[in-house]
């Protein structure tokens, strides 16, 4: 199959690895910013074909898990009101808040639905108009111009009895707080393929020249990754630190001009709390003036988000990459995918189910050869 059973190849992804061992002449860490190349790289045992020298980082790249469980309190409280039906992806559905989860919710009589589409949402609102639908809006830019789609056919229903919570987030900001760290042991970036085919990479440029750092836009196949990794090593063995598009069969420089404007009519950028880093500036989205009345904080005026319980569940160190789910003592024991304590066991997307399902002590030995097809 055209771009992906060459992008699995194992002879091309092993000679990435000895050209990235080839130019490799000191330490170097990397970090990814997105689930699914975490999972990728965990799932192939990309960071076991590396030098021992190269450390990749798994970033806040889950958009589930990154949702502070502070929102989802407050979309634990919204679907517990009467007359109201809330609607949510699968994942979201069962990561816990300070007091149980929206499936928690459901099972105590909330009327909860899992959705593909925030289209979906809108189709129950038309359909029950009886009813206050609301639709839990969380991702980064590759879903919030759906979000966004689904605001524009909300009002051109006119329909009043939907809205949404927002926690939508930005990229860009959340690379920027992890480098401002002082403490950050951050060397170069691997850009999130789908997040730059909407947004381009435009917006990464000046982050590059900022923290002097290489920033590598890449896809998710094995081979993707091991040929992002090998540029990005390439530019610090070089001594550059520039922008560099390793997944030019889906991104431009400059993204999807009509997402992007799509975007900026129903949003504008907000500080935003993210779990495990904190509140950061302009690093989330929130409702334009003209289309504020969609706001569900703003209908259920009485509810506000809480701030995060700390708990026993390190996934915040965990998005930071300042810790693996090794160092968590309930990982595969109290907490595991049927079982999950937090928000990076829960997703699909999240590092603590990559690490369950392809990296737990028995399953080791054979990582490193599972990359096939
Ligand atoms: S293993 Fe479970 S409790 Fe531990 S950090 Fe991961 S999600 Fe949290």
């Amino acid at each position: 199959m055209k771009y992906l059973d060459e992008y699995r190849d194992p002879a091309i992804a092993r000679r990435y690895a000895d050209a990235i061992a080839a130019i490799t002449t000191r330490p170097w860490t990397l970090m990814e910013i997105c689930g699914g190349q975490t999972h990728s790289i965990v799932r192939h045992g990309i960071d076991q074909m590396l030098p021992k020298g190269i450390t990749l980082l798994h970033g806040p790249g889950c958009p589930v898990c990154v949702t502070p469980s502070g929102v989802i309190d407050a979309a634990v409280a919204i679907a517990q009101r009467p007359g109201v039906t809330f609607c949510s992806f699968g994942d979201m559905l069962r990561v816990p808040g300070s007091g149980g989860s929206l499936l928690s919710a459901r099972a105590h009589g909330a009327d909860v639905r899992m959705v593909y589409s925030p289209l979906d949402a809108v189709a129950l609102a038309q359909a029950n108009p009886d009813r206050q639908v609301v639709f839990f809006a969380i991702g980064f830019e590759t879903t919030a111009p759906t979000t966004a789609m689904a605001v524009l056919q909300a009002e051109r229903d006119g329909l009043d009895n939907f809205s949404m919570l927002v926690s939508h987030v930005l990229v860009p900001p959340a690379i920027e707080a992890l480098l401002a760290d002082p403490d950050t042991s951050i060397d170069g970036f691997l850009a999130a393929g789908h997040v730059c085919t909407i947004m381009g990479f435009w917006e990464y440029e000046p982050l590059a020249t900022r923290f002097a750092l290489p920033i590598v836009v890449t896809g998710f196949e094995p081979v993707d990754l091991l040929q992002g990794i090998y540029m990005c090593i390439r530019q610090l063995e070089e001594g550059r630190a520039e922008v560099e598009n390793q997944y030019s069969r889906s991104v431009r420089r400059a993204g999807n001009d009509i997402a992007q404007r799509t975007l900026a009519k129903v949003f504008v950028p907000q500080s935003q709390g993210w779990r495990g880093l904190g509140e950061i500036p302009a690093s989330g989205l929130r409702l334009a003036p003209a289309y504020e009345r969609f706001d569900a904080l703003a209908r259920f005026s009485d509810i506000a988000v809480p701030p995060d319980q700390p708990g026993e569940c390190i996934s915040g160190d965990i998005l930071r990459g300042a810790k693996r789910p090794a160092d968590c003592p309930a990982f595969g024991t109290r907490c595991t995918p049927e079982h999950p304590l937090g928000a990076t066991m829960v997703s699909s997307e999240g590092t603590c189910a990559a690490y369950y399902r392809y990296r737990r002590p028995r399953q080791d030995a054979s990582a490193a050869a599972s990359l096939s097809p």
